[in-house]
């Protein structure tokens, strides 16, 4: 019989590629989702590249009895939690809405895990959890600093939870992934990047530009300290942070206790860089103007990918050429997301 896996937002941009690789790699997969920001039909899109489609519960991480019966009805090996909201902006509006679903909801899965006896669990963070540090590159043990909006403390505060639980029982094996930036879609142009609303990160803001639904893209600032004056970051594409998930877990089951590891490739490119990389891969013009730096920002950001190449094998193989180039298959192949 096949390993079960739970992917809590499974639907979700990252959640998605990452049930497709566990699905490729030959795992029974489970998707949790409340559908609160992705669409059921990213799931019919698997069968559609590779024949299986997930099992999928409609439902929210925070409902404990629904996950006692997925874990009564599935013999579920390990946990890859996703499930969260992400977006910055909005975290300062709505700060209890986020530590409600970051916070509460990563305790009552674990207090449900621990309940089920399935003790291996692979986190999504974010390089968000290092603050503003100016040491680049960013590497596993530079001491995490509080983040300036409530998403990155939600981020900060779970890691922290993990670490203490971690401690409190060595049976629990918990690997905390930092992302980078995740950009680009699927090779096929089925799966891909959905925002609701306009993109507050650069590349689905850039694609959307390139298809006529924005107009002009504000370039954040351009007096920053690096090569041209714009911010610069390790974009990583998804489907190589995908495939570290599926390192993450493997490694996981055989070395007990917390593991964190970066999910970067080591490069920054800044975002004229990103700009002219789209405009080569879609063949567009991409309208700009610089405007104000956008508070919160750090100038640079980059990962040390070491750690992960040492514990895990892996490094991203993917790049920018194919980062962009994929992102705008997925965009022009669905200008409007997955809404038809
Ligand atoms: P996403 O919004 O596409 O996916 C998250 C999924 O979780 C969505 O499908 C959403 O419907 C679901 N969800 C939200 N709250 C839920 C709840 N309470 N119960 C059940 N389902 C719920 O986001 P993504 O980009 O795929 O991000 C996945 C994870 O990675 C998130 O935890 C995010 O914070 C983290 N992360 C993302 C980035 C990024 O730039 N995309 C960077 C660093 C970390
Ligand atoms: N950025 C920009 N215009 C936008 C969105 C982002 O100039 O509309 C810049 C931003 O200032 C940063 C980089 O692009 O330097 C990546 O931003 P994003 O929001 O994608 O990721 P994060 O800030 O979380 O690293």
């Amino acid at each position: 019989m096949n390993d079960k896996i739970l992917v809590t937002g499974g639907s979700g941009y990252i959640g998605s590629h990452t049930t497709l690789a566990l699905l490729q790699a030959g795992y029974d997969v489970v998707v949790l989702d409340n559908l609160s920001n992705s669409s059921a039909e990213s799931l019919e899109r698997l069968e559609c590249i590779c024949g299986i489609m997930p099992e999928f519960v409609k439902g929210d991480v925070r409902d404990r009895d629904l996950l006692d019966k997925i874990f009564t009805d599935h013999n579920i090996r390990a946990v890859l939690h996703f499930a969260g909201l992400k977006a910055v902006g909005e975290s300062t509006q709505q700060p209890l809405d986020y530590y409600s679903n970051n916070v509460l909801g990563t305790v009552t899965l674990c207090q449900a895990m621990a309940n089920a006896n399935v003790l291996n669990l692979v986190f999504s963070s974010s390089a968000t959890v290092y603050g503003d540090t100016t040491q680049m590159p960013l590497r596993e043990d530079i001491p995490t600093s509080t983040p300036t909006n409530p998403y990155g403390r939600s981020k900060l505060m779970v890691e922290e939870i993990l670490q203490d639980l971690a401690k409190s029982d060595p049976r629990w094996s918990i690997a905390l992934l930092r992302y980078f930036n995740p950009v680009g879609a699927h090779q096929s142009g089925l799966i891909g990047e959905d925002p609701n609303g306009p993109p507050n990160n650069l590349l689905p803001y850039i694609s959307q530009v390139a298809i006529g639904q924005l107009k002009q893209l504000s370039v954040f600032g351009s007096d920053y300290p690096t090569q041209d004056g714009t911010g610069v970051r390790d974009y990583i594409h998804v489907q190589d942070l995908a495939e570290g998930h599926l390192s993450a877990l493997k490694a996981i089951s055989l070395k007990p206790g917390i593991n964190i590891w970066n999910l970067g490739t080591g490069i920054g490119y800044s975002v004229l860089e990103m700009i002219r990389a789209f405009e080569l891969a879609s063949g567009r013009t991409i309208s700009y103007c610089v405007v104000d730096r956008r508070a919160g920002d750090i100038a640079e950001c980059w990962a040390s990918a070491s750690k992960a190449e040492n514990d895990l094998g892996w490094t991203a193989k993917r790049g920018l050429t194919e980062m962009v180039s994929d992102a705008w298959r997925w965009q022009e192949k669905n200008p409007n997301g997955y809404r038809r």
